[in-house]
């Protein structure tokens, strides 16, 4: 699908003018373009983000980097992204005051999470561009659709089922199993996933996830997980950040790799060619990170599914796309605030090679912080730390990004690195 259509969802109403600021509409029917700065009766162009976590804190710094004035949607009192925004609306996402006073105040409105209630971007989206529109977010917030969608691009996914009641459980094949029951809706970071191994499991599982809707997926063996992180505009233009390889632990992204040869070139080549198809038949506007299992060599699974498997995506900036904050000269969020505001979209260059290690909460060892004058006494390293009050395991505090002049140098320094840290090496 070219993804040229004017039509595309999510598009902006000709005609609306946001009181943010300075809009500046294109002749042509690819949406508007609003310009960084203070328009001419001096207000400020405003972007704003639905969701206050870590991944709409660096889109904040990213557009105010640019000159934007920046607008957070959270109900939470103290969020990363609420802490550094000019404004936050501290209401819940379907608060209809909320809602009025971000479209009042932004010229265009993204997201940070996928679990954002799609009728909230729906009421934004009538009003004014929001990207990525309520269409995408809500094929990517149901894994049901979700494959279905990867099915409809032509491209490879593991064997599933969907389990929506007792008949459906009761017809799953033999075939399927051993597996990972998934619920449709509202999984992250290996929450909402059981592993089964036998009939009997499963329907324990299913029981244990309370009947939900689900996608009971075929175990594979993996060899590698990587990830594409792509920016499309409002005129179907694209473009990619370099693949990055994944290392999860304990279903949470514990590494990410990046780096020419991380996986082979022909792999790489057929991720985001499909990362690219992903995104067009959706005629995505925004970031999109589409995440991909390697299969191992020889396998019958290699053999039959053609050894790269899409497994999810998310649409907005990714886990597995940080380090482009340190590593190229365009980040995945300066990506996301060019395609909310019909800004150019250039090609990144990545110019060092990259690893970055998450922080978890695991870290903070009764409370008390890491050893970061040691982590940062290392050549290359890139402290983030989100603004989170309270550890907890698992919770994802921040993020370190090495960077290097060769893979040699950088390894060397991720791994001193995840030494001092106290994290496995890998
Ligand atoms: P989440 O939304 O929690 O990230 P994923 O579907 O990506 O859920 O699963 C989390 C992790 O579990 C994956 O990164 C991968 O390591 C493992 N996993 C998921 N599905 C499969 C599968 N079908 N076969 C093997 N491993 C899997
Ligand atoms: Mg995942």
């Amino acid at each position: 699908m070219s993804g040229q259509d004017a039509a595309a969802p999510g598009r902006p109403k000709q005609g609306t003018t946001p009181s943010g600021g300075s809009a500046v509409r294109k002749a042509t029917s690819v949406g508007a373009t609003f310009l960084p700065g203070s328009s001419s009766n001096g207000q400020q162009t405003t972007l704003g983000v639905m969701g206050g976590g870590q991944l709409g804190r660096m889109f904040v710094q990213a557009a105010q980097a640019m000159g934007y004035f920046t607008v957070v949607l959270d109900p939470d009192v103290i969020s990363p992204a609420g802490l550094v925004s000019h404004y936050h609306i501290q209401t819940d996402y379907l608060d209809e005051q909320g809602l009025t006073q971000l479209m009042q105040r932004c010229a265009a409105i993204t997201t940070e999470f996928e679990n954002v209630p799609a009728p909230a971007l729906m009421t934004l989206g009538a009003a004014r561009p929001v990207a990525p529109s309520a269409e995408a977010v809500g094929i990517a917030q149901d894994r049901v659709k979700e494959k279905a969608h990867f099915v409809r691009c032509g491209v490879p996914c593991a064997p599933y089922a969907v389990i929506g009641s007792a008949a459906q459980l009761a017809a799953v094949s033999d075939d399927l199993l051993p597996s990972i029951v998934k619920t449709a809706r509202m999984g992250y970071d290996g929450k909402g996933q059981v592993r089964v191994t036998n009939r009997t499991e499963l329907a324990a599982a299913w029981a244990e996830l309370k009947g939900v809707t689900c996608v009971l997926e075929k175990m594979l063996p993996l060899q590698a997980e990587c990830s594409v992180i792509v920016a499309r505009g409002w005129d179907g233009s694209m473009v990619n950040l370099p693949v990055q390889l994944n290392l999860h632990r304990e279903g949470i992204l514990a590494v990410t790799s990046a780096y020419e040869g991380n996986v082979p070139a022909a792999l790489a080549e057929r991720a985001v060619a499909a990362t690219k198809a992903i995104a067009d038949e959706l005629q995505y506007v925004g970031v999109l990170c589409v995440e991909f299992f390697v299969l191992q060599e020889g396998t019958a699974e290699a053999t039959a599914l053609g050894g790269l498997i899409v497994n999810e995506m998310a649409p907005r900036p990714h886990n597995s796309g940080h380090y482009s904050l340190d590593a190229c000269d365009l980040s995945q969020f300066d990506l996301q605030v060019r395609t909310l505001a019909g800004l150019p979209l250039v090609q990144p260059r990545q110019h060092s090679p990259a690893i970055m290690l998450n922080l978890l909460g695991d870290l903070w060892v009764e409370g008390a912080s890491p050893a970061w004058d040691q982590v940062l006494a290392l050549p290359g390293a890139h402290l983030h730390l989100y603004g989170k009050l309270t550890a907890s395991k698992g919770r994802k505090m921040g993020h370190l990004t090495l960077t290097g002049a060769s893979v040699a140098e950088v390894r060397a320094t991720a791994l001193a690195a995840a030494a001092i840290l106290g994290i496995e090496a890998f």
